[in-house]
Parts: C-alpha cells; sequence; structure tokens
C-alpha cells in the first residue's frame, strides 16, 4: 500500500479493517512470534521536568530510589537464567549515571550475556555520549518523540524542543544504533491530525522501533485534570505506524495494558510484536510510577512472563526468546557489508 492509500485505510474505513490489515503485513514480516524484552528501571531520580511524567523533577511526592550496580548486575544474571536476550535499561534523567559510568555498566551485562542486546532509554545526551556507549556494546536505544506537535512538545517538556529530540535521534543513527522512538496518544492539546503527523514522522525517520503507549494523567503532575482518552486511539495509531513500517519491532506497551486490562493483547492484534515484562526488583517497582494504575507492580516479570504467554496465544501468536533485531535493521546491515 502506499502512502495515500494507508492514510485513506486510517481515515475512512471501520477500525476492524484498518486493524486487519495492519496484522496482516506484521504476520507476513515477524510471523506469529512476539519478542520478549526484559525492562529494568534502573533509576526514578530526574533532572527534568516533562509535564505528563509521573517521576518529574518537581514531583515531591515521588519516594526516589537508584539501583546499585550490583542490583543490575543481578537482575541481568536472572534474566540471562530465564532466557532473556534483550535487557532494556531506563531511567530517569539521573546525573549519576554518567556517560562512563553507564559504559561500566554496558560492558559488564556484555560480558555476562554477550548474546544479548543491550538497549538503552537514558534520555537526550551528547553525540559523543552516545558514540562513546556504543563502542562499549550498547546496541539500541529508545527516545519517543512524544509528539511531533512542535509547539504542544515545547509545552510539554517544559522547554525542551522537539528539534533537540529529533537531533539526538539523528546522532543516535549516526553511530549506528538500532533507533527506537513513539510517542503517547491523547495528550491534551494533540489531535487527529497531530497522530498523523506521529506516525508521518515515524515512517520518515524509517525507525527500528515504535513504542505508542495511551497517556495516562498523574495526579502529581501539571496534567493532572486532563481528561482519559480512550485507548481506541493508540491501538489505532499503532496500526497505522505498522502500514508505514512493516519491518519495525513495535511494542504493545505496559500503558496499553494499564488502561485496559486486555489493551496489549488488543494491540497485539493490530501490529504490535514485542512486549516487555518489567524485570526490575520488586521493591522499586512502586515508585517507577510515571502514570497511575501500572500493572504487574507485585510480582517479578518472571512471572508476567508466565502470564504473557497465555495472553499472546488469545490472539494467536507466541512468544520468543529470541533476540529479535528489527528486521528493517538487519536488511539495511547486509546492503552495507
Ligand atoms: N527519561 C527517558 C525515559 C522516559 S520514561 C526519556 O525521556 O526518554 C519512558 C516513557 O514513558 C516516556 O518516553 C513517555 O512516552 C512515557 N510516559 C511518561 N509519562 C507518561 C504518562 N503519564 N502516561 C503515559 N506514558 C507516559
Amino acid at each position: 500500500m502506499n502512502a495515500a492509500d494507508i492514510l485513506k485505510l486510517y481515515k475512512n474505513s471501520e477500525n476492524d479493517a484498518l486493524i486487519a490489515a495492519a496484522d496482516e503485513v506484521c504476520r507476513n514480516v515477524y510471523g506469529s512470534k512476539v519478542y520478549l524484552r526484559g525492562l529494568i528501571e534502573f533509576s526514578n531520580i530526574c533532572n527534568i521536568d516533562c509535564l505528563y511524567c509521573g517521576i518529574r523533577k518537581s514531583n515531591k511526592e515521588v519516594k526516589r530510589y537508584r539501583l546499585s550496580e550490583d542490583e543490575i548486575i543481578d537482575t541481568v544474571s536472572s534474566g540471562t537464567k530465564y532466557g532473556f536476550k534483550t535487557f532494556v535499561l531506563q531511567g530517569g534523567e539521573d546525573p549519576y549515571f554518567t556517560t562512563p559510568v553507564l559504559c561500566g555498566l554496558v560492558e559488564k551485562i556484555k560480558k555476562i550475556n554477550p548474546e544479548a542486546a543491550v538497549t538503552l532509554s537514558a534520555g537526550i545526551r551528547s553525540c559523543e555520549s552516545y558514540r562513546l556507549l556504543k563502542e562499549a556494546g550498547c546496541d539500541r536505544y529508545l527516545l519517543r518523540f512524544e509528539t511531533s506537535d512542535p509547539e504542544l512538545h515545547k509545552y510539554l517538556r517544559n522547554g525542551v524542543t522537539l528539534n533537540e529530540r529529533l537531533k539526538a535521534l539523528d546522532n543516535l543513527r549516526k553511530y549506528d544504533y538500532e533507533v527506537g522512538s513513539g510517542f503517547m496518544v491523547g495528550l491534551p492539546g494533540e489531535t487527529e491530525e497531530t497522530r498523523i503527523q506521529n506516525a508521518l514522522l515515524c515512517r520518515d525517520y524509517n525507525f527500528d522501533m515504535v513504542g505508542i503507549g495511551p497517556f495516562i494523567p498523574h495526579p502529581s503532575t501539571p496534567l493532572a485534570d486532563a481528561l482519559q482518552m480512550p485507548l481506541e486511539l493508540a491501538i489505532r495509531s499503532v496500526a497505522l505506524v505498522r502500514l508505514f513500517l512493516p519491518e519495525a519491532n513495535i511494542p504493545a506497551t505496559t500503558a496499553a495494558g494499564s488502561l485496559s486490562s486486555a489493551g496489549r493483547e488488543r494491540m497485539l492484534a493490530a501490529g504490535a510484536n514485542v512486549l516487555m515484562p518489567n524485570i526490575t526488583p520488586v521493591k522499586y517497582k512502586k515508585d517507577y510510577e510515571l502514570y497511575p494504575g501500572k500493572i504487574c507492580l507485585d510480582e517479578s516479570g518472571f512471572e508476567c512472563a508466565g502470564c504473557l504467554e497465555g495472553r499472546v496465544l488469545s490472539v494467536n501468536k507466541f512468544i520468543t526468546y529470541e533476540r529479535g533485531d528489527s528486521a528493517g535493521f538487519l536488511h539495511g546491515k547486509s546492503a552495507v557489508s
């Protein structure tokens, strides 16, 4: 389908037709496979003040934590025993995690599990930092652009511009990362046109991974009184992005599962092919509260992986423990070499 056909399907047809088309495209590339990523929320200390985020700097109600290096390494070791082949380290913008500290961590993880991919999600960093982290063995980087509307972006990110975010994404490309981005759906001030532009931006940047989640207002943020928009909008965005980027890895996000009990299954049926069980040590999980109602706070991510098996089967897919690089990224590599 060309872009005009995709947009026509998005704008003019029943949801079912859009979702069925996205599901078909996803299965043509990834079959019925769902890749698993072990998510480690390594710190909720954050130097910045995004209006939407529960762990923003100004939220004084957060009990702040930072995992020690030993805790991170122990979590990776447990994950390795369990069979995980991707570890995603996500955190607030915590100044303790300087480039040398993060590089040291990446190197240690790679020693424990040389086969595994290491993904970082640690905000905008300097070009040099991205270069050194890649050299240390980091494979992938996640940095959502959050919204493609430049005005809205600047407002929601407390003055940080969309251009700065996009520049960082360009820098990640330079150093040959598998680059992930994405956006929230249902932000106050967003329109249907914003959501279309979000998807087009993903296509233009040809992201290897795209995370899309519903925005869920957090009571201790300036957006506490924002309306909760229906999950449907995020599901439709997943389908639209899948049609634009057949080879991207697209997670069924935790936020979708938090807003609605079958939210992740609905994303998996609409073109998503990745799940990210949260393997952060249980005692810290509740304090990484980006939004209220986050699921699976009392169980370990390994228990979650068990529960996910059944959920995935309900949409005729199955979990695989392969490393699961994005098909587009692998094609690019073979074209270069
Ligand atoms: N500091 C890192 C990681 C941020 S947290 C960074 O800025 O990239 C990871 C993601 O959670 C964010 O990119 C955002 O899209 C999402 N998020 C934050 N607050 C949210 C909320 N209230 N509802 C839904 N998703 C939220």
